[in-house]
């Protein structure tokens, strides 16, 4: 190594806090380090000059693919021209207005306005505050409580990680907090009772989520929160009949519906948006990672014509919403915002994420559907999951101290190809940018096959 690279692996090792990361084993010099210095389409380049196929694309957010330039240059334009100038006070740019007109084209219907952030948690935790406000302006100061699933994941913060329904991202936070309260999570493969057909599945969720509401009484719950397809909980789509049975039970009750699209908004699911592809209308609506592709941090909770008719009638009576965030609307984020929404359009990938999406899933389902530790593939649009079992026969799962995800994670690393172990059970998950060819689906499901056979035989 180079001295350059030696004084920064001392330095990573030395003072960067990473993530989701085991501090004290990192700081050791015992976990893998990488750093990352370029990229092009699905792949990325490490200081070694290893070339990886990124079938994670990044966290989930990648949608467009690296490299590209049409969003660099929009971006360095912007930065040229005014870096930053707040929203406040009825301020903008033409890139924030622009922005905010695209989004609301592309946006379910119903929808009216969007307040911008910078992350999906604090786009979650803005939705929270809108709620609670909404009911406060109607006079409905009891109706406070949020509903979210186990396996939720919702962001990291204090409320927005209380909605997360995730065990490692309550321990020791003393989390969740009040008035966050978890119903069951929609994943069938995981049904506790085996004999429930899906249909009597989502029948049983309904009525979970139905009795929680009567226990707590009605006019103490204020939203429901969920993604349309579980992501960091496991990658599940819905059981058949699961949101027109859930929100049926929201109608019944007043109760908003709040999906969170941080994941799905912008074309993952082959559709512009999950709420459309579920035929949910939501409420509000959060945004982030596919908003820019992660080329410029942003985020936005898209609220519905319902919900800003009160908020219009709250500032008239009350004066403006004591919220803000110093960079909302930041110009360089939305001016890569717009840039990223054309190049969706442009390549196609939406109607990419369809098929290309569907060919990777039918791949993994061929190539591995019938090995014995493979319990489940599943997924939608550019989205799939495959969950490894003990025993087939009897879903049996692995006991989570063996870690057979990760290491089967670590074995497709070697062989050049990035899937993600989901936390929490032994799931690969699979979320490549949208612009995926069918030709690197091939290397992802060989990929995957061959460490799956080295881990496990
Ligand atoms: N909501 C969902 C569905 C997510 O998947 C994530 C992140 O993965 C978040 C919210 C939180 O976003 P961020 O990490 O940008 O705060």
């Amino acid at each position: 190594m180079t001295d350059r690279a030696n004084d920064l692996t001392a330095w990573d090792r030395d003072h960067f806090f990473h993530p989701s990361t085991p501090a004290g084993q990192h700081a050791r010099g015992d976990t893998p380090r990488r750093q990352i210095v370029g990229g092009d389409g699905v792949h990325i380049i490490d200081s070694t000059g290893k070339r990886s196929l990124d079938a994670f694309g990044g966290l989930y957010c990648v949608n467009v693919g690296y490299g590209r330039t049409e969003i660099a240059d929009a971006m360095a334009a912007q930065a040229h021209a005014l870096a930053y100038y707040h929203a406040y006070a009825g301020h903008s740019t033409e890139a924030s207005i622009t922005l905010s007109r695209m989004i609301i084209e592309r946006a379910p219907a119903n929808m009216s306005r969007v307040y911008f952030g910078l992350s999906g948690s604090d786009a979650n935790e803005t939705n929270i505050k809108l709620v609670w406000y909404y009911n406060n302006i109607l006079g409905r100061p009891e109706k406070k409580k949020i509903i979210s699933r186990w396996r939720g994941y919702h962001g990291s913060g204090v409320m927005t990680g209380s909605l997360t329904g995730l065990q490692v991202f309550h321990d020791h936070f003393d989390l969740p907090r009040a008035p966050i309260l978890h119903t069951d999570a929609p994943y069938y493969f995981r049904r506790d009772d085996l004999d429930l057909t899906e249909a009597q599945f989502t029948a049983r969720c309904a009525q979970r989520l139905e009795d929680m509401i009567l226990t707590e009484g009605p006019d103490t719950i204020a939203a429901f929160w969920a993604e349309p397809v579980l992501g960091t909980g496991g990658i599940v789509p819905p059981p058949a009949g699961y949101w027109p049975a859930i929100q049926a039970v929201l109608v019944k009750y007043d109760i908003l519906l709040v999906a969170d699209e941080v994941v799905t908004g912008f074309g993952r699911l082959g559709t512009m948006f999950g709420s459309d592809h579920y035929g949910m209308t939501p409420d509000l609506i959060t945004i982030a990672k596919g908003l820019t592709s992660a080329y410029a941090p942003l985020s936005g909770s898209i609220v519905s014509d319902k919900i800003w008719q009160v908020i219009v009638d709250g500032a008239d009576r009350m004066g403006p919403m004591g919220h803000g965030w110093t960079y909302s609307a930041h110009p360089v984020c939305a001016a890569a915002g717009v840039a990223n929404l054309k190049l969706i359009d442009d390549l196609g990938l939406v109607e990419n994420a369809r098929t290309t999406g569907a060919y990777l899933r039918q791949g993994l389902q061929d190539a591995l559907g019938t090995h014995p530790n493979v319990g489940d593939v599943r997924g939608e649009g550019m989205l799939a999951a495959v969950e490894l079992v003990a025993d087939r026969d009897s879903r049996r799962f692995y006991d989570p101290a063996q870690k057979i995800g990760p290491r089967i994670a670590t074995a497709m690393l070697e062989r050049g190809v990035i899937a993600r172990a989901m936390p929490q059970g032994d799931i690969l998950g699979f979320a490549p940018p949208l612009c995926l060819t069918p030709a690197e689906a091939d290397t992802i499901i060989s990929v995957t096959r061959d460490a799956i056979t080295a881990t496990l035989g």
